[in-house]
């Protein structure tokens, strides 16, 4: 199982998803697992629950894919809560069956770990943001790898010496330069706690798709970045009457 694509924060954005699709079988991954967030924001949440349950992959929960099945207990802002109405409204009970059923974390065949926001407290969502927002995960990270999404920003940090470090200058690379790919070489006794990025709704001023290549064999992780259809994924928002404020966020990335 030597290349796994890691995918994360979908969002029910269609195109997003077929674009990083195909990108990753271009790059003929031979496996692919998602961190959650398949719903919410976007137009498509249950055709994007029957693409990702079509893959057959490890999936762990995401906030939206916990509070779409809780609406009752939400948490959420104003437009997150009108989006996330319309989302639970156009998902069928199976699907609303399935994401219930996700669990919260879970150790990869490949043995790595998954989680969506963070290993301390996974239910809490907290956002991990920086090098001293990780460390409690770190406490918590068993297996010298784990991957997560949530911040829907590609970060890469590290624990050294009992300490957490972040490590800027691969999303630097990514946003600021442009860069398609940056690859990361893994190091043996290093942990390694990776946040992959959003396939569909980008919050770091680059509104292509984001996502992870992990290649067990040659231990490295590459982060990419995927060009796809903006203004179709806009045009879907803003027809099926979801706030306009979502289909504008898409295009600056924010
Ligand atoms: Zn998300």
């Amino acid at each position: 199982m030597p290349k796994i694509a890691v995918i994360s924060d979908i969002h029910a954005n269609l195109h997003a998803l077929y674009a990083v699709m195909a990108d990753f079988q271009g790059e003929q991954c031979d496996a692919v697992v998602c961190l959650g967030d398949v719903v919410g924001y976007n137009a498509y949440p249950q055709e994007c629950v029957n693409e990702i349950r079509a893959l057959g992959c490890p999936v762990v929960k995401g906030n939206h894919d916990d509070e779409v099945v809780n609406l009752e207990n939400t948490r959420m802002n104003r437009i997150a809560r009108m989006a996330m109405e319309w989302t639970r409204a156009q998902l069928d009970e199976e699907s609303l069956t399935w994401l219930r059923r996700l669990s919260l974390q879970r150790i990869d065949r490949a043995k790595f770990t998954m989680v969506h926001s963070s290993l301390d407290l996974p239910q809490a969502w907290n956002y991990i943001l920086n090098a001293n927002d990780a460390t409690g995960n770190f406490l918590r990270q068993f297996q010298p790898l784990c991957f997560h999404g949530h911040t829907h920003q590609a970060r890469v940090f590290t624990w050294e010496g009992g300490r957490a470090f972040e490590h800027t200058d691969y999303w630097m690379q990514l946003v600021q330069e442009g860069e398609t790919t940056v690859q990361l070489d893994l190091e043996s006794g290093r942990k390694y706690f990776i946040n992959v990025g959003s396939v569909g709704q980008p919050r770091d001023g680059d509104p292509r798709a984001c996502y992870a290549i992990y290649d067990s064999d040659a231990a490295t992780v590459r982060l990419r970045r995927v060009v796809y259809d903006v203004a179709g994924a806009q045009q879907a928002v803003l027809a099926v009457g979801l706030p306009e404020y979502l289909a504008e966020r898409l295009e600056t990335g924010h």
